[in-house]
């Protein structure tokens, strides 16, 4: 058994990555208390960088971080890192994004989510990183009510669908988070 600390102190994160999860004999645990790093790194790679070492320097043990967010081509990559900083409120978020981008052509709503995760050790060094996407459209209106964030907006042509209408199991295995967590969880149980 493996056990690896989850850079970040939000339960809804540790559930996630535990249904993505399912198979490994790795267990997932999150920094104990208050944990709200700084992120001032430039890309989503930094800020998971920044996340794991400072989890690290307090549990003194192997640790992984992700950083994600929503990319709009349209609005050169915007809000990119920014994304949970867009607006105050997720359902603000939403409806400055649709205001932003309210004259584009569907054709030309491409976006594409990004996870970045990094796992450091005990001394806090980089030891893997990792990152995943998945490449979507912007809806034009919000559409269903699971997930969280900016999956109502966001359009999966192959199910003709948004992220927050499809099934959490399903979404576990397409997301961004699944992408780079799937390799890296492959890497962990070869390597630690
Ligand atoms: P975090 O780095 O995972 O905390 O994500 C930062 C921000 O990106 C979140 O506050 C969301 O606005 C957005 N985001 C990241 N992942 C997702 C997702 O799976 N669905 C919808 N929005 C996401």
């Amino acid at each position: 058994m493996k056990r690896i600390i989850l850079a970040t102190s939000n339960p809804h994160k540790l559930e996630e990555i535990n249904s993505i999860n399912k198979s490994s004999d790795i267990i997932f645990d999150v920094v104990k208390g208050d944990f709200t790093p700084e992120e001032t790194g430039k890309t989503f790679t930094e800020n998971a960088i920044i996340k794991a070492q400072e989890a690290s320097r307090i549990m003194k043990t192997y640790c992984l971080a992700d950083d994600s967010g929503l990319c709009v081509d349209i609005l050169n990559g915007r809000p990119g890192i920014y994304s949970a900083r867009y607006a105050p409120t997720q359902k603000e978020k939403i409806e400055k994004l649709l205001n932003e981008i309210k004259q584009v052509p569907n054709e030309k709503r491409q976006a594409h989510f990004t996870c970045a995760m990094v796992l450091v050790n005990a001394q806090g060094d980089i030891i893997r990183t990792q990152e995943g996407r998945v490449d979507g459209y912007i809806a034009n209106e919000a559409r269903g009510t699971n997930g969280f964030g900016f999956d109502p907006v966001f359009y999966l042509p192959k199910y003709d669908k948004t992220v927050a209408q499809l099934p959490e199991e399903i979404k576990n295995t397409i997301s961004h988070r699944a992408n780079a967590l799937i390799p890296m969880i492959k890497w962990i149980e070869n390597n630690i």
